[in-house]
């Protein structure tokens, strides 16, 4: 164990809200009853409001100047989870850092294992639903899937059925921090910077109130970015499917030839060549789509916008009005 790790850690815990005025009453109820009952020397909650449209940065305001341990960072707009756990990130000064979801489902009950395996010189914590039946069977089916093919397709795997909840160590945040890209699959950076790592198994309850922020349409686009900004594999893959049809066309036309040469020529082919035609063309423009994919990746990281923009933050002691700060990175 290193020396740094015998005395108690100051802790930040990073939670990112989008609408979660429902839920947030009772998530700072039980965190803070938990946090009570951990061996640290004090601890912080992030709460970063990602554009909610409901009460919640109201809630957070007045929590602000309740609960001295309470920061809020008040984004200027919906960025996304993702960026919103940047931005948390960011803020933390914790020796150790958790992000957690408003909603419980990330359970503080947890939080002293987490703590114990981190004493036990563990940089990183990670937390595995051992049972997602609070999902529904499309979502686990789906969620199973995009690993699967994840993990198949990109040179570091991601952990099944780990989610952004885990503790990290300071150097491991700092390491995460210092990662350049823009568009940010947390899952994803996570696993990218390594270090020790244990998993602990927990049961995943469904949410104590509110709804999921997550559609379908939301969870494809993020398992798109998952992949495309860790494998090129799907690039690459044309190469290979075009020398492959390339081949199966030399060896067709090889027959034809042989064929015309030994019974002569007949006209019928109608339907085969509109086939052939209908499938290549298809398999051309999927390819197109797959290189635009990450064109357009290129586009975006090259334009160098900051991840998210602060509008204002609330509590450790120095209230901030968005002129002072508008650009965060
Ligand atoms: N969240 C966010 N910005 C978004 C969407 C979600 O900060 O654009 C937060 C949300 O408030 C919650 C966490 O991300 O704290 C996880 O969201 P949710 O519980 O809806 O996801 P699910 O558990 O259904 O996958
Ligand atoms: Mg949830």
């Amino acid at each position: 164990m290193s020396a740094s790790r015998r005395r108690p850690p100051f802790i930040s815990l990073v939670v990112p809200c989008y609408n979660e005025s429902a839920v947030l009453p009772l998530f700072h109820e039980t965190l803070t009853q938990k946090m009570g009952e951990l061996d640290c020397v004090g601890y912080e909650i992030v709460f970063v409001n990602d554009g909610s449209r409901d009460t919640t940065l109201d809630y957070l305001r007045t929590l602000a100047t309740l609960d001295p341990r309470v920061v809020v960072i008040d984004l200027a707009r919906n960025f996304g989870k993702e960026a919103a756990l940047t931005a948390g990130l960011d803020e933390a000064r914790g020796d150790v850092v958790i992000p957690m979801d408003a909603d419980l489902q990330d359970p503080p009950g947890l939080l002293a294992t987490f703590l114990q395996n981190w004493r036990d010189g563990y940089d990183v914590v990670l937390a595995r639903r051992c049972d997602r039946s609070s999902d529904s069977w499309l979502k686990r089916t789906t969620a199973r899937a995009f690993y699967n093919l994840h993990n198949r397709l990109a040179d570091i795997p991601l952990p099944q059925d780990v989610g952004d909840f885990r503790l990290m160590d300071r150097h491991v945040v700092d390491a995460l921090k210092d990662l350049p890209e823009r568009r940010r699959f947390m899952k994803g950076l996570f696993a990218w910077v390594g270090h020790r790592t244990t998993i602990v198994d927990y049961t995943r309850d469904a949410r104590a109130a509110g709804s999921s922020k997550f559609s379908g349409w939301k969870l494809w686009n993020l398992a798109l970015e998952g992949i495309t900004s860790f494998s090129t594999l799907p690039l690459r893959v044309w190469t290979y499917l075009g020398a492959l049809i390339a081949l199966l066309s030399m060896s067709y036309a090889g027959f034809i030839v042989a064929r015309t040469l030994l019974f002569g020529v007949d006209l019928p082919g109608y339907a085969s060549l509109l086939t052939s035609i209908l499938l290549l063309s298809g398999i051309q423009l999927i390819g197109i789509g797959v290189v635009g994919e990450y064109v357009g990746r290129i586009y975006m990281e090259s334009k160098q916008r900051p991840i998210y923009l602060v509008g204002a933050r609330y509590g450790r002691g120095s209230l901030q009005s968005p002129e002072s700060r508008p650009h965060e990175v």
